[in-house]
């Protein structure tokens, strides 16, 4: 799960790690009064979308006084933001942080994550703040260095020297660095991030060293202890359909191809992706319906797919297992039932009551094409939405 930047950055003041002040505004008159209140000559504000780049999209304005303020709000509240992350439709700005103006000395970058490779959280840092990591790290690798953490002992202060002596940090900054790094991987820690990436990390004219920018994302598997975490979830960020998908308990992912996919279970949704990209075509969602999925669920599985209309088939891939064939081919009848199916449909059934399922889906009188091997199901939907 993703959070906004002033979230992000109410959770790190809570562990010491010093952010500039700053309040959530959602209207033009709040930013106003939110910039009154802090009462820095100068502010920054900034766009809130579940999307980094923003600066460079021009959602990050600096403002000298509050009619500036509210110039700016004016701007980027409700505006469409487009940047490299948000892919070209864009995300629309519903929230403002109103913040404190800070006199920045130098950008560095501080990122971390789990290192799948040695299965341990690392600590990246680099002076080469403010850009994209993915660019240094293609262009200049050298200049990212990383701290491996044993989970055992944590995050050492000697590591944390060493990484600031690494980055660059001038030795004035280096305690307050030092804390930073700290309190960084705490949070990392105890909240079950995923990434928590800080660009830039600056320091400043009197002396600090802050967090300007603040990218938090949580292990949708530890939410269940967060429930502060849960707390800020913006459903407005996130895809509708997998919104849906996620009270049904399905994992449904969007994509942007034009064929339907509804599976059961992880590796086989990731290989019948394979096999339709082997075939010449394109998904248009990743869905697996999980073990011991109901006709209900099948259902509403369905009517995902099809609220896509860049949906031009559907290919369903089932090995009954737990899962019954049987099971399946109600949902799947049922379904187009409600729906009024007009797309081509090619199932795959193989396993449990097979045969009932089979039979179940010839009765129906629905135009369901059979196919006889996955090979087979991804040729023919393929063929039929070209
Ligand atoms: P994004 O990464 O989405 O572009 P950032 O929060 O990193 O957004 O902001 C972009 C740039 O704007 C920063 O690199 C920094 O130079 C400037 N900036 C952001 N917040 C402040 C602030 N409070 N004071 C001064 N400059 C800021
Ligand atoms: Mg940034």
């Amino acid at each position: 799960m993703n959070i906004h930047e002033y979230q992000g950055k109410e959770i790190l003041r809570k562990y010491g790690v010093a952010v500039p002040n700053g309040k959530v505004a959602y209207t033009v008159d709040e930013a106003v009064d939110a910039a009154k209140e802090l009462g820095s000559s100068v502010s920054v504000v900034k766009a809130q979308i579940h999307a980094g780049g923003r600066g460079k999209a021009g959602g990050v304005k600096v403002a000298k006084g509050l009619d500036e303020v509210r110039t700016y709000a004016d701007e980027i509240l409700g505006k469409t933001l487009v940047t490299h992350q948000t892919g070209p439709e864009g995300k629309e700005v519903k929230r403002l942080l109103i913040e404190e103006g800070c006199d920045i000395q130098k950008e560095y970058y501080i990122g971390v994550v789990l290192d799948r490779a040695t299965s341990r959280v690392t600590m990246m840092g680099s002076e080469e703040g403010g850009t994209e990591i993915e660019e240094v790290a293609a262009e200049t690798p050298e200049k990212i260095f990383k701290e491996e953490i044993d989970p055992v002992v944590g995050l050492t202060a000697f590591q944390a020297r060493r990484l600031a002596f690494n980055m660059n940090i001038p030795k004035d900054y280096l305690s307050k660095a030092v804390k930073f790094m700290l309190g960084l991987y705490t949070v990392f820690v105890e909240k079950d991030c995923s990434i928590a990436e800080i660009n830039p990390l600056v320091t400043t004219g009197d002396g600090e060293v802050l967090a300007l920018d603040a990218k938090l994302n949580f292990d949708d598997n530890a939410l269940f202890r967060q429930k502060d975490i849960q707390a800020y979830r913006d459903l407005d960020e996130e895809d509708e359909k997998e919104i849906e998908a996620s009270k049904y308990d399905l994992s449904y992912v969007a994509l942007d191809g034009n064929i339907g996919c509804m599976v059961n279970g992880a590796g086989l949704a990731m290989s019948t992706m394979d096999i339709i990209k082997h075939s010449g075509g394109e998904p248009a969602n990743f869905l697996d319906v999980g073990g011991g999925a109901t006709a209900e669920k099948v259902t509403e599985a369905f009517k995902i797919i099809l609220s896509d209309a860049s949906v031009k088939g559907i290919f369903v891939n089932i090995f009954g297992g737990i899962m019954k064939c049987d099971v399946i081919a109600e949902g799947v009848v049922e379904a187009t039932k409600q729906v009024g199916l007009e797309l081509p449909l090619v199932v795959r059934l193989e396993g449990t009551n097979v045969d009932l399922g089979k039979k179940i889906l010839a009765e129906s009188g629905l135009n369901i094409t059979a196919a006889e091997s996955m090979a087979d199901g991804a040729e023919k939907i393929v063929s039929f939405v070209k």
